[in-house]
This record gives C-alpha cells, structure tokens and sequence, in this order.
C-alpha cells in the first residue's frame, strides 16, 4: 500500500461544475509525430470533466482506493503550515501540475523520507528539483505531447491578439465606449511579419505550423535542428543562436523548458536585441524571461507588447509586476489546462501509475529523471541541476487572500 499525494488547484469559486457548454470532446486518435494518446487499463471519469480541480481529483480516487492506496489530495501546497508539507513526511508519490505547482524543492526532497515518483500531470517538472532528485534515486515522470497543442493554440491566439489590439479593444466596448481611434493607434496586421520560435520541440514546431498560412516569414532556435525536409515544409529559417534570430523577429515565442540554460534567458540585454516595438509571447515558464526587465521593456517601448500565461512564482503575488505592467495580456497558467486536455493528462497519469504499481517500465518519453540521471525526454531537452530557487514566495498568495487553508479530502 502506498501513500499518493496529489496537488491540484481550487475548485471554480462557483462551485465543482454539474453541467458543462459542451456535451463532448472531439476524438483525437494520435499525436502529431504518431505517439499515442495515454493508454491505461480503464479511465474512471467523463473526458470533458474538470479533473484538474480537487474534487475533480484527475479521476483517480476509484483506481487508487480500489487497489488500497491511501489518496491525499490538496490545494494548500505552500508554506510550511501547508497540508502538502505535513502530508510529504510519508508520501510515497507526489503529483501535481504545472498550473499550481506543489514545488518539490531541495528541503523538501529531504523531508519526504519514503518519495520514490514524482509526476507531472502535465509537461514541464521545472517546478520539481531535477538535482535532488537524481541524487535521491527518485523518479520524475511527465505527460510528453498531453497538452502542447493545446499550448500552440493558445502561443497564435496571443500573438493575435497583441498584434491586433484585441484586448484593449474588447476593454473599450465592455467599458461602454466607442472610440476607433483608440483601439486603431496600436493595432497592426500579423501578415509580413517575421515570427520566431525559441525552441521548435512539440509546442514550437505545431506554432510554425498553425502560424504558416498567416503569410508571415517563421524563423527559430533550436538546440536540435529540424530536419531539411521540415524546414522546407514549413518556410522556416534556422538560426544557430537565440541572439541572431532576435533583431529580424516582429514577434518572438518561447516554447523550450525551464532548465539552467534557459533561466532568465530574456534579461535586460537579450531583450535589448529585439527590435524596437516587438512581442514577445511567453506560454513556456515565467523564469525564462527577467520579470522586471520585461516590465520595463514595456514601459519604454522596447516590447510593444507581451503576453503568456506562467509566471513564477505560481500563483503570482498580488504586487507581481506583470499584473499592472502595460500592453500585457497576461493570464493565470492554463493554457495546458484546457478541459480536452485534462481528459489526456489525467488519463497519462493513471498509465504512469500503473506502470510504477505493476513494476512496468514508465514509457520513455514520460521520463525526464530515473536511476540518479536525466531520462528520456528529460535527457533531451533538460540540463543538470535545479530551478526552483525563490519558490517559497508563493506562499504569500494564500496569506495575501486571507483564505484559510484548505483542509485535505
Ligand atoms: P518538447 O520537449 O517537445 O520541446 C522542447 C524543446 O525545447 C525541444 O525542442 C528542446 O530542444 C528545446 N530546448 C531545450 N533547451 C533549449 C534551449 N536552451 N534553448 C532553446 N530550446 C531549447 O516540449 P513541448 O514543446 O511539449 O513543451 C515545451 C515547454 O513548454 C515545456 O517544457 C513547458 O515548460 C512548457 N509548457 C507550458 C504549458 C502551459 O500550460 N503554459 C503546457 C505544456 C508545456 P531539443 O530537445 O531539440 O534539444
């Protein structure tokens, strides 16, 4: 018998949902690349029910209490009063998602005595210490492709929306004005322009892909060259570094995972090699870009815009910068939380878990650390060591909000 304890986040203020807008999710056969979608024994949830809130639970109460497993699940993941730290002592399993991380951190790592699985309902572990977790001996495993189309829907959405001035404009109307000219003075059209990708991994190349018919011209980074055949398909060009691409870019878009080399990437002078009055579109992690050089490019003018939804630390303080910066379209993490794309992630943390229980090995696109080293796709695409300093301040949320701490289900 083992002890699971799953991090998810709030229920909707309203209440868990009994009815939906829709009836259905559409049917998705394969991924992109022909990987398949999770593939557990059985599902014990609704595709299209919100899995990804407590009582939602990712569906996984049935499956674990069934087989005798103790089954924690929590909101109140920050601090050291928090119910995820008492509950972490013992845990054999930690889950949780990128959208409320429960941060797995070096000391934390050292007060969780029985952790042998860390999962990520999701994509993206950044938010666990990759480091302390090699040395412990401790699996990290994470939904590969579960939602980065998701993700690359949501990368064109925000660069239109930047570009053309949506938000501000849709601001103008809900506010009872109806003034053109200001809605017009900042609005462009995206075609002509030179889009670029940092990072042309799952997310990346399927941004390339949706952005193609917009008529602009796609350029990226990557650490991994596309092959000719790709590069073709798609018109785009290659750059051998980030800072080459930047002074051709009207729009850049960050799609690499949060690891050393890619911390604080965008500071004051990366930024500085953009052109004057780009976007920059962030859906990666907020930790590749330098908060407050980004809140100052857009005070200046350097950045005519900047939009994402991650930020660090998750949930964001009330006087994070990026809530009052201008010309920002900036919303809370979920833009892999989609209700399609919990029914895939859900469905790929209960085949992590199988697998583990059942003693099967953990697909290898699942696994970003096993056996004290970097593993499967985390060996692609992920460099040594830990990106989960400065955490702790994401407990000044819930103190903040004055909210009692959610009690554990
Ligand atoms: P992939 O692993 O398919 O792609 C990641 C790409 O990043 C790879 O091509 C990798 O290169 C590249 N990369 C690694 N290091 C660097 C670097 N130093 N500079 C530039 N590129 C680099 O993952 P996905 O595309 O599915 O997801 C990417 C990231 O997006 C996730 O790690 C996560 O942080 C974020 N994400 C955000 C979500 C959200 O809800 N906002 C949801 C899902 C993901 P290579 O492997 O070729 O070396």
């Amino acid at each position: 018998m083992a002890k699971i304890l799953c991090v998810l986040y709030d229920d909707p203020a309203g209440g868990y949902p009994t009815s939906y807008p829709r009836d259905d999710l559409p049917q998705v056969e394969r991924y992109p690349d022909g990987q398949t979608l999770p593939t557990p024994s059985a599902i014990d949830f609704t595709p299209g029910a919100l899995l990804g809130s407590v009582s939602g639970e990712l569906g996984l109460r049935k499956f674990l209490e069934d087989a005798g497993h103790e089954f924690i699940v929590t909101s109140d993941k920050d601090g050291p009063d928090s119910v995820f730290e008492r509950e972490l002592v013992d845990a054999d399993v930690v889950i949780s998602q990128p959208f409320w991380p429960a941060y797995m951190t070096t000391e934390r790592f050292a007060k969780a005595r029985n952790i042998k699985l860390v999962v990520t309902a999701g994509i993206g572990s950044d938010h666990t210490d990759l480091q302390s977790a090699s040395e412990r001996g401790v699996t990290v495993a994470e939904v590969t492709y579960c939602n980065s189309i998701s993700v690359s829907e949501h990368v064109v959405m925000m660069i239109l929306a930047l570009v053309r001035n949506y938000l501000p404009s849709w601001d103008v109307v809900r506010t009872g004005g109806w003034n053109i000219a200001d809605c017009a003075a900042r609005s462009y059209d995206v075609e002509g322009m030179h889009i670029g990708t940092v990072a042309a991994g799952r997310i990346g190349s399927a941004v390339l892909r949706r952005l193609k018919p917009f008529d602009v011209h796609l350029h990226y980074y990557d650490p991994h060259r596309l092959p000719p055949e790709v590069e073709q398909e798609l018109g785009v060009t290659f750059h051998e570094r980030v800072e080459d691409m930047l002074p051709l870019c009207d729009v850049v878009t960050i799609n690499a995972p949060l690891h050393p080399k890619t911390e604080n990437l965008f500071d004051e002078r990366m930024i500085g090699r953009m052109k004057r009055g780009a976007y920059l579109v962030n859906t990666a992690r907020g930790k590749i870009v330098n908060r407050d050089a980004v809140a100052a490019a857009l005070r200046s003018g350097q950045l005519a815009g900047y939009a994402g939804d991650v930020w660090f630390p998750q949930p964001a303080p009330q006087d994070h910068p990026w809530r009052t910066m201008p010309h920002h379209g900036m919303t809370p993490h979920i833009s892999g939380t989609s209700l399609s794309a919990q029914a895939r992630y859900a469905a790929g943390v209960r085949e992590i878990l199988e697998c583990f229980f059942e003693g099967r090995p953990i697909r290898d696109e699942y696994l970003i650390v096993q056996g004290g080293h970097l593993a499967g796709a985390g060996a692609h695409s992920y460099s040594e060591g830990d990106t989960t300093d400065g955490s702790e301040e994401a407990a000044e949320f819930r103190a903040e909000q004055k909210l009692p701490p959610i009690p554990a289900q």
